[in-house]
């Protein structure tokens, strides 16, 4: 009993670290001034047109899919979000998923025929109620790291797998080890949904109300400005959010958002404060299976 309080209270403590600890993706970037900002949208609206001029087509993501049978679920029922970071392995670091443990992972749910949702279907889901397969899943990254282009897209699309990236924008084309507007731009056009993480990573309930507006306004113009697409989603940087941040992201125009907690997304979680699944670079791959399983194993372990 003492050892399962302590590990609880050490897992809410490993929570509430999430991405700084790793963030090394900005973590060295100053903060931009307008003036950077001002030059930044200059040179994304240029690659942008680049895109636009070299006769590539953007796609939207995959349209909804319609689902029925015998194995459907309505909303409720959970649907277990995966929360990722970085899938690069670091010794010592288990915010860090290797890339070989992520095929691993990958892999699994694909030859177990598992659904891979995107987030419009997920919102569909507990807003509209429209059913999905039994064994969906959600897929998700934090922070916008260079690695989830280089190592993870790749097997995203061996396994053919929809994932989001939840970016920090101000830190797009500034950062060595975060995602480039280019890049963000290919993975868009390829059905990786792009969403946001805020402008700098902000720490939402410090801030004025004024001030999370500010931030939650200027990410999401940045990503629909270079994606030329609606962005409606956001992930809380450190999963941290108060009542006045949950308004504010509604005035800011998100749809949806989702914290770090650590059990499957839930609609009595309420659609501003979805709960998600923590995958640790440490763990095996039964360890794996038993949180796409077992919608209450992370309360009780
Ligand atoms: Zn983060």
């Amino acid at each position: 009993m003492i050892n399962k309080k302590f590990l609880r209270a050490n897992l809410l403590l490993l929570m509430l670290t999430f991405c700084v600890f790793i963030t090394s993706c900005g973590k060295s970037s100053k903060t931009p001034s307008p003036e950077d900002n001002k030059n930044n949208t200059q040179v994304i609206n240029k690659k942008t047109n680049m895109v636009k001029n070299g006769n590539k087509t953007p796609e939207n993501l995959l349209k909804n899919r319609n689902f029925s049978g015998d194995n459907i679920k309505y909303n409720d029922k959970g649907i277990p979000v995966l929360m990722y970071h970085s899938i690069d392995y670091e010794e010592g670091n288990e915010l860090r998923v290797s890339k070989e443990k992520f095929k691993e992972q990958m892999e699994y749910l694909k030859k177990n025929n598992y659904t891979t949702l995107t987030l419009n279907e997920l919102y569909d889901f507990f807003i509209n109620n429209k059913p999905v397969p039994e064994k969906s899943v959600v897929i998700t990254f934090d922070d916008g790291y260079k690695d989830n282009y280089i190592n993870a897209y790749p097997i995203l699309k061996e396994f053919s797998i929809n994932a989001t990236i939840f970016v920090v924008t101000n830190n797009i084309d500034k950062d060595n080890n975060c995602l480039t507007s280019d890049q963000l731009i290919e993975l868009n056009n390829n059905g990786i949904d792009i969403e946001s993480h805020t402008a700098n990573h902000d720490d939402l309930p410090t801030l004025s109300y004024e001030n999370q507006l500010k931030t939650l306004k200027e990410s999401k113009t940045f990503l629909e400005k270079t994606l030329k697409k609606e962005v409606p989603f956001i992930a809380y940087p450190y999963g941290k959010w108060t009542d006045l941040t949950t308004k504010a992201v509604k005035e800011a125009g998100f749809k949806m958002a989702f914290s770090t907690s650590g059990t499957w997304s839930d609609k009595t979680d309420g659609i501003y404060t979805l709960d998600r699944v923590y995958i640790s670079g440490n763990f095996q791959l039964d360890e794996f299976i038993r949180r796409i399983t077992d919608r209450d194993y992370n309360k009780s372990h």
